[in-house]
């Protein structure tokens, strides 16, 4: 901003007594912005390793005000989802549902009944707060709740290979042994609950007699993996939860299953793909069905369990269950959010999830009518800036080779050298935005799927801040 100055590196006490750090005192108080200052001064003195001449003094005490405001400022923040992905694991899942945050709210600003039986006065379980509701839902006898499905598959595992030290197996179809993402592996998690994993079947095709085969009198459980993230497509051959069953109860085996997304409606009534219900699980005759909270569910992360009398108690009673335990906050939140499902006709409207999933493409459409001018305005001297017909997704490995039909706009670099850098240069603005906005390189385009942007305002308003490409950019 200036020329160099070849002043020496000021004290701290220089740089406290000028005015904009004075004012930030002011504001902040002495501890925090003494940190920032000693740790400027000395990054300058590490950085300049003697020779000082090329220090702008004069930005040093905006460059404090700078890195106190960065400290304060949370890192956690909202962003656009314009990737097309409607649950996307990497942008929190599920937005709650109005009724949702506002029953969280409540919850935390005064004590609550959390785990205290207004009935008697005496002790209470947190889980009766969605118990009863749980079950009502999916006509399971008993449900309980856990910090988040990975949770809830441990829990279950371990609680059935832990009873008897004599009956450790889980039996479970090659088919099905997934990653669900990051570190969480069936496989893996088998061995950490303490059973030893019986492999049936082959990668493609497993059979009633391979289940059959390995059922022994050391056999715990049987579990079945919903593969929610990949497909296994050609010739292939699984047993579905109602074959399996018979086969399990003939020989006094449980059989659980853990379908990963599990819809609590029937998704087909609105044109989407149809996912398994924990309610037709049951139906099947399953002993225990896992699903997460955040993913087509709609509601906080959370763990639902559900299932027979005992198979519930004999994994509520398991001590994992009190350190899996869901947290007051998101336990309102799901409360709230499975209230929304006694409401079956309005939940398009009242859950976010379905309510975007649901959303009409003409909808979308118009939202990218919306914003194109100020997208046009920002970026048009170097990309091309048009409407594009787009393909989605639900996301969070729910459905993975389904398309949602969408819509967005497609942001292309002009000049046809260094389109890789363009295109990321654009991105790398976009995710710098107060509010970020993360879409999908795809080809030669930066798309924006519109989908999950239902207020336009806020996006519109943040863009037209840009300012303009120059011609030297990017
Ligand atoms: C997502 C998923 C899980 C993990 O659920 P979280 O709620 O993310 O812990 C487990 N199993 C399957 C099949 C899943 O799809």
């Amino acid at each position: 901003m200036n020329r160099l100055t070849p002043s020496p590196i000021p004290s701290v006490d220089r740089l406290l007594r000028t005015s904009e750090v004075a004012a930030c005192i002011a504001e902040h108080g002495h501890t925090l912005v003494v940190t920032y200052t000693r740790q400027l001064l000395a990054d300058i003195r590490q950085n300049h390793n003697g020779c000082e001449d090329a220090i702008h003094v004069n930005t040093l005490p905006q460059q404090v005000v700078d890195r106190v405001q960065a400290a304060l400022a949370p890192r956690m923040k909202t962003v656009f989802n314009l990737t097309g992905t409607v649950i996307h694991t990497n942008l929190g899942r599920a937005l709650l549902a109005d009724s949702a945050i506002q029953h969280l709210l409540t919850m935390m600003s005064a004590p609550n009944n959390l785990e205290y039986d207004l009935a008697t006065g005496g002790r209470g379980d947190r889980d009766s707060m969605v118990e009863e509701l749980l079950c009502q839902l999916t006509g399971a006898e008993a449900a309980t709740v856990v910090n988040n499905n990975a949770a809830a598959v441990l829990l279950t595992i371990a609680a059935f290979a832990q009873a008897d030290p004599n009956k450790q197996d889980i039996i479970v179809s090659r088919g099905e042994l997934v990653e669900i993402g990051g570190a969480f592996r069936m496989p893996d998690v088998m061995k950490s609950a303490g059973a030893r994993m019986i492999e049936i079947g082959t990668t493609n095709r497993t059979h009633p007699h391979d289940y059959e085969r390995a059922m022994t009198d050391r056999t715990a459980l049987v579990m079945k993996v919903h593969t929610s993230n990949y497909a296994v497509q050609g010739f292939t051959k699984s047993v579905d939860e109602a074959e399996l069953a018979p086969l399990c109860h003939a020989r006094g085996i449980p059989l659980a299953t853990d379908l990963g997304s599990g819809a609590l409606v029937d998704l087909s009534q609105w044109g989407l793909p149809r996912e398994p219900l924990p309610q037709d699980m049951l139906k099947a005759g399953c002993d225990v069905v896992t699903f997460s909270g955040d993913k087509l569910l709609g509601g906080p992360q959370a763990g639902l369990i559900v299932g027979t009398k005992a198979a519930i108690g004999r994994i509520r009673k398991h001590p994992m269950k009190r350190a899996l335990r869901m947290s007051k906050l998101p336990l309102a939140a799901l409360e709230a959010t499975l209230r929304l499902y006694l409401r079956p006709e309005r939940l398009t409207q009242d859950l976010p999830t379905l309510r975007l999933l649901t959303r009409p493409v003409e909808h979308i459409q118009a939202t990218a009518q919306a914003v194109l001018p100020a997208l046009n305005a920002a970026f048009g001297s170097h990309y091309g800036v048009t409407l594009v017909p787009l393909q989605g997704q639900i996301g969070s490995g729910s459905l993975p080779v389904e398309r949602l039909p969408s819509a967005g706009i497609a942001l292309t670099p002009l000049q046809a050298k260094g389109k890789g850098r363009a295109l990321d240069a654009l991105a790398t603005t976009l995710r710098r935005l107060p509010q970020p906005v993360i879409g999908r390189i795809h080809e030669d385009s930066l798309l924006l799927d519109m989908r999950c942007l239902e207020d336009t305002t806020p996006f519109i308003l943040q863009i037209k801040q840009l300012q303009p490409l120059s011609t030297s950019q990017p």
